[in-house]
């Protein structure tokens, strides 16, 4: 069953070579029982390294089950270590951060169907299946109730008796032991012996590696090698295979604690007939469990190391959550000062700087709704009525300010203008005659108008509605009217004099002198209409109008908007490219820590290679590690992200509250883009790291204190 013909073994040394064998010819039978016995150096454990399929002889050929080691590569190597071989080493090798059930089931984590050298019946049991086996293994050995503690809180020949669980799992047809009672006390040792044969008597082929003469006379057949030859190879006599058939005649139970149906063999019987279902479902849910408790051995560490990565991704948060929510205050902003229209008028700075005098302007009653037919495909435009540096008088006070006309009700609530006291016009007011003298005041223009002076005053929460103002010099208007409604402040970025400002129907400003010319009009596109484009033409038009003697201007909203939310993109692409550079320096601490953690984990990755996983399934392990890793750190920015960004808003929406929605917001595109960058960046920045841990020789890894 095992072959090996004239094996040579040479570690590279600095400046040449050492030769571990020198020629070794060994051929062991199925169901043998063989000791290998040498002093120390001699070049055992480099032999069983060969045995075990761990490391390819430098010359000779080393056969098993008549397949050549040679002509396989290393993950059929490792297959064939999962399956057909089982490893018990001198000094246990657990994983210590697995407890002792998941340090059985180990090498069933790394069963594949098995191509060149399965055995031809092998499927994939499941995962519950595996498990009850080595609850059973466990048993039969000894060790029920310690299947949840981990390795360290067991005794040494516990956890001998656990690695041969686990060496077991699977049923190999061969044991190999190097030393296996060489951390034991000599009680347990002979307890181990009579595991081993036992196991032999069942038919498994048992190669024990020792220099201990208890542990070789147990064997039925021992091998001497010394300086990597072998100098001796002796079958026992037949008192001593007597001896051990006597014992097999009047069996001993394998563990004091056996119970006699949990015999291996039961276990092998049973293990056979179940056809599997599939595990690979085993690996991303293991994985990702054993990521986080590796990396809650160091959280301090880990901590550290995703704090870089975080800071990145609740900037990208932040700064994406504030500019979409500002573009969208912008256009709330810009909507309510009519943020589709587009005001135009008579540039007369310029006319002025020209000499060029004064345009006389549109006659409301005979241009306008000409210019207003002129455009009708278009839009409406609307003459505007304001008339400045009038001086307002109350019978307390003189003030001074604006009269802006209404011509239509809809003026007060397009342009958002709130009540405090009293009333709007009535529709009458506005469009009928006779002439009503009715004004609303601005709320600045009612206080310095009418201060509360009076008890009368305080007692009256309608003051000063009913009162009278009078508006007579500073500009053409003579009117006098009465009060009916004051204004809530509105903000004043556009018009710094919009509260000092009272408003009163058009029609009565006309009555009371109001000169039928105006300078200015509002142009209001239709819907599907650029206010731009329309604001561009009429513009044109009214220049013409004057025969291209005057310069006129226009205020458009919308290009404003545009500016806005232009500076915003490019503030947002910064923030990405900000963004992104934070991503790379947090991935390149973490690639680094992956290394760290690597170098700290050889000897698990040699353990975990020795019982039969490929290279690929390392590279996962870490892989999954670093993406885990990064992940936390992408859901830790994200909460720091919406939650530095909502206290952002919040205090915005205090200031702002007409234009900033107050509540928990976030911007899911943000939170899937640096969820999304940090998994990347695991994934990306972990390659390197992960390809080097699956790279690994096993020998060197298990070398590895
Ligand atoms: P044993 O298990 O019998 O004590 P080994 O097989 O471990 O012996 O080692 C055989 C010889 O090979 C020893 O002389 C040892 O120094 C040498 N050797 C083992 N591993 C290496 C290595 N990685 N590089 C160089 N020499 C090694
Ligand atoms: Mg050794």
């Amino acid at each position: 069953m095992i072959n090996l013909r004239n094996v040579v073994f040479d570690y590279p040394l600095q400046g040449g070579t050492f030769r571990a064998l020198n020629g070794v010819n060994l051929r062991i039978e199925r169901g043998d029982f063989v000791a290998i016995i040498g002093a120390s150096g001699s070049g055992k454990t480099t032999l069983m390294n060969i045995i075990g399929l761990m490391a390819t002889p430098t010359s000779g050929d080393m056969e098993i089950d008549g397949v050549s080691a040679g002509t396989l590569d290393a993950d059929a190597l490792a297959a064939a270590r999962n399956q057909k071989l089982g490893f018990i080493f001198q000094h246990f090798n657990l994983l210590p951060r697995l407890t002792v059930l998941e340090n059985v089931l180990l090498p069933a984590q790394y069963i594949e169907d098995g191509k060149a050298v399965a055995k031809t019946s092998f499927k994939k049991p499941s995962s519950a299946h595996w498990e009850e086996r080595a609850l059973t293994l466990l048993k039969t050995f000894g060790l029920e109730g310690q299947e949840d503690k981990t390795p360290a809180l067991l005794s040494g020949g516990q956890k001998q008796r656990v690695a041969i669980c686990r060496a077991l799992l699977l049923d190999p047809d061969v044991l190999l032991a190097d030393e296996p009672t060489g951390a034991l006390d000599s009680a347990n040792t002979s307890r181990v012996l009579d595991l081993l044969e036992a196991m032999n008597r069942e038919g498994r082929t048992i190669i024990v590696i020792t220099h201990d003469v208890q542990v070789a006379s147990r064997a039925k057949r021992v091998v001497k090698i010394h300086d990597g030859q072998i100098r001796e190879d002796t079958r026992k006599t037949e008192t001593a295979s007597q001896k051990a058939s006597e014992k097999a005649q009047n069996p001993p139970l394998l563990w004091e604690e056996t119970e006699p149906k949990h015999s291996a063999s039961a276990i092998k019987s049973s293990c056979q007939g179940t056809v599997g279902s599939v595990l690979a479902s085993w690996f991303p849910l293991t994985a990702v469990r054993q990521a986080f408790s590796n990396l809650g051995v160091n959280p301090v560490r880990s901590l550290l190391t995703v704090f870089g990565l975080s800071i990145g991704m609740s900037a990208i948060i932040i700064m994406l959550t504030l500019t979409s929510e500002a573009r969208q205050a912008f256009q709330r902003f810009f909507d309510t000062k009519g943020g589709k229209s587009a005001w135009i008028s008579a540039d007369w700075r310029e006319s002025e700087r020209l000499g060029k005098g004064y345009w006389r302007g549109l006659h409301r009653d005979v241009e306008a709704p000409l210019l207003n037919r002129y455009f009708s495909r278009y839009g409406r435009i609307d003459p505007m009525t304001e008339v400045s540096d009038c001086q307002f008088r109350s019978r307390f006070r003189t003030a001074s300010g604006e009269a802006k006309g209404i011509e239509d009700l809809g003026q007060f609530s397009e342009s958002e203008m709130k009540l405090a006291k009293g009333r709007y016009f009535s529709p009458s007011e506005v469009m009928e005659s006779p002439v009503s003298k009715v004004v609303v005041l601005g709320k600045a223009a009612a206080d310095s108008l009418f201060p509360s002076l009076s008890e009368e005053a305080v007692a009256n929460p309608r003051y000063p509605v009913g009162e009278t103002v009078t508006i007579r010099g500073g500009c053409s208007l003579n009117l006098t009217l009465t009060v009916v409604g004051v204004l809530q402040e509105q903000d004043t970025v556009f018009d710094n004099a919009i509260n000092a400002a009272l408003w009163v129907p058009t029609r009565t400003l006309r009555a009371g002198g109001l000169s039928p010319y105006t300078r200015s009009v509002m142009a209001i596109p239709h819907p599907g209409v650029s206010p731009t484009w329309f604001a561009e033409n009429v513009k044109t038009f009214l220049r013409a109008s004057t025969g291209d003697r005057f310069p006129f201007r226009a205020f458009v909203p919308e290009q404003q908007i545009s500016r806005v939310n232009l500076m915003l993109t490019v503030l947002g692409g910064l923030t990405i490219v900000v963004g992104g550079i934070c991503t790379v320096i947090g991935g390149i601490g973490v690639m680094n820590i992956m290394l760290v953690n690597i170098a700290e984990r050889i000897r698990e990755i040699g353990i975990r290679k020795a019982v039969g996983a490929k290279g690929f399934r390392i590279r996962n392990q870490f892989l999954v590690e670093s993406t885990v890793l990064c992940l936390v750190a992408g859901v830790l920015g994200v909460a720091a992200g919406v939650l530095v960004s909502n206290l952002a808003m919040a205090a915005a929406a205090h200031a702002m509250p007409r234009y900033v929605n107050a509540g928990v917001s976030w911007n899911s595109a943000a939170v899937a883009i640096a969820l999304v960058s940090s998994v990347v960046a695991g994934f990306g920045f972990g390659l390197l790291p992960a390809r080097r841990a699956a790279a690994m020789d096993v020998v060197e890894a298990l070398r590895q204190e």
